[in-house]
């Protein structure tokens, strides 16, 4: 075994006292097989595991760390903020000051709410759309998560234009039926969906660059598309950008592709690695929000002083615009040394990405991967193997072929060169095992 005994033995202690050892499934590993390593700490691009080994890390907390792990700036702040007090259940001046960051970045939004987790934000908000239109009934896109929140744990049943079925036990059926189910990237489908049952729906819900199917990007005209259907049957369009909110572009992808929601769900980066959730969208909306409005929302930790300077610390380094030029270029660097290193090895490869976010398939490498069909029909066999090499030479890569691959502002040449060396490695595995 590459990973020796401490990492063992702290799983087996975990996994005695946390169902599967862990607080979250996909930190278990259970998709690629092999016990999960326990990290120590990080720094930049790196994390430390509890044997004293190093990875150059392309999980960042699954998106949430964009700066770079215990960046300086960001540490400082927190610890600042933290020694005059965590929480008071009171107003503090931090939550205006991430609330005019934020709202500045994002063209159509006048108010913010903040929550302490994307599941919260995103269940906030369709409560907010339900009260808006009067209506019930939500659509999403297969394949696209919107955390974990009972109506939304929700896939679709058999046929094109089913109802939601339940994706996980201990979900009533009838909240999960509350749940239309449509195709990312599927004009048409969307289109039929609304001719149908358009005066049911209160709001279309999606990822504007999917993220948890693994990658992908939204077709051209997609989320236009989104826009012009919702708004022809008075309903409204959420974007999820728990991941792609100051991610993919300063605002995130509503920037990136000049669509502009009704409501955004935030979350990950805006908490510089704090736990944190965000809503907002115009005033004549927010503003049915309590204590302004009827529709009952609160939180004991919400705005937390300590969670606020995360993001004032994490958003003032992002707003200096060559933050994003960075990031693409070390994406596009990224995603030529993966192709390269599968193409000396023979094996097909397929890489999607956006910006500082991006999924390896096995799949042929000129075929657009546009909706979870197609990326179920790629190879994730083969992936186990690749994953298990990749960290055998010092890569933590996303334990799941089913998840996207983060990068930081502090990844650099170092990170490359390990990247290439891994997956050199990797994809030479896959090769052999496939030969
Ligand atoms: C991570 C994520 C969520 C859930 O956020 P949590 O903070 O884990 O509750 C929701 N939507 C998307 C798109 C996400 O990536």
């Amino acid at each position: 075994m590459a990973r020796t005994s401490r990492n063992a033995r702290l799983f087996a202690a975990a996994s005695k006292v946390l169902p599967g050892g862990v607080s979250s499934p996909v930190r278990a590993f259970k998709s690629v097989g092999g016990d999960p390593f326990t990290i120590r700490s990080g720094r930049g691009a790196r994390v430390t595991d509890a044997d004293g080994r190093e990875y150059a890390d392309f999980v960042c907390a699954w998106g949430a760390q964009i700066v770079g792990h215990a960046d300086p700036r960001v540490v400082r702040r927190i610890q600042r903020r933290t020694a005059r007090g965590t929480v008071f259940g009171a107003p503090a001046v931090e939550e205006t000051q991430l609330a005019r960051r934020i709202l500045a970045a994002l063209p159509g939004a006048e108010r913010v709410r903040f929550v302490s987790t994307g599941t919260e934000a995103v269940m906030s908000a369709l409560r907010l759309a339900r009260a808006a239109t009067g209506r019930e009934y939500i659509v999403k896109c297969s394949g696209n998560y919107h955390g974990h929140s009972d109506a939304l744990l929700s896939s679709a049943g058999s046929g094109a234009l089913t109802l939601g079925v339940p994706d996980s036990p201990g979900v009533p059926a009838l909240w999960a039926a509350m749940t239309f189910t449509a195709t990312t990237n599927d004009v048409e489908g969307m289109r039929q969906l609304f001719a149908e049952r358009g005066a049911l729906v209160a709001a279309v819900i999606v990822e504007p660059v999917v993220g948890n199917a693994g990658l992908i990007p939204p077709d051209e005209g997609w989320l236009a598309a989104l826009r012009e259907i919702t708004r022809e049957h008075g309903a409204l369009l959420v974007l999820d950008e728990v991941m792609t909110g100051f991610r993919v572009a300063w605002g995130g992808a509503q920037r990136r592709y000049g669509v502009a929601p009704d409501l955004t769900c935030l979350a990950k980066v805006i908490g510089g690695g704090m736990p944190v959730g965000a809503y907002c969208g115009r005033a004549e909306l927010m503003d049915m929000i309590a204590p302004a409005g009827p529709v009952y929302q609160a939180g004991t930790l919400s705005g937390n002083p300590v969670s606020m300077a995360g993001g004032i610390a994490t958003l003032d380094i992002l707003k200096d615009p060559s933050c994003y030029a960075r990031l693409e270029e070390t994406g596009a660097a990224v995603q030529r040394t993966l192709e390269e290193s599968a193409r000396r090895a023979g094996v097909p490869v397929r890489v999607q990405r956006v910006g500082s976010m991006l999924t390896v398939f096995f799949a042929d490498p000129a075929t657009p991967l546009r909706n979870l069909g197609d990326i179920q029909a790629t190879g994730t066999k083969q992936f186990a193997l690749w994953h298990r090499t990749m960290l055998a030479n010092g890569v933590s890569w996303p334990p799941s072929n089913y998840e996207a691959a983060f990068l930081t502002l502090a990844h650099g040449d170092r990170e490359l060169a390990d990247l290439r060396r891994a997956s050199d490695a990797a994809f030479a595995a896959v090769a052999a095992a496939s030969a």
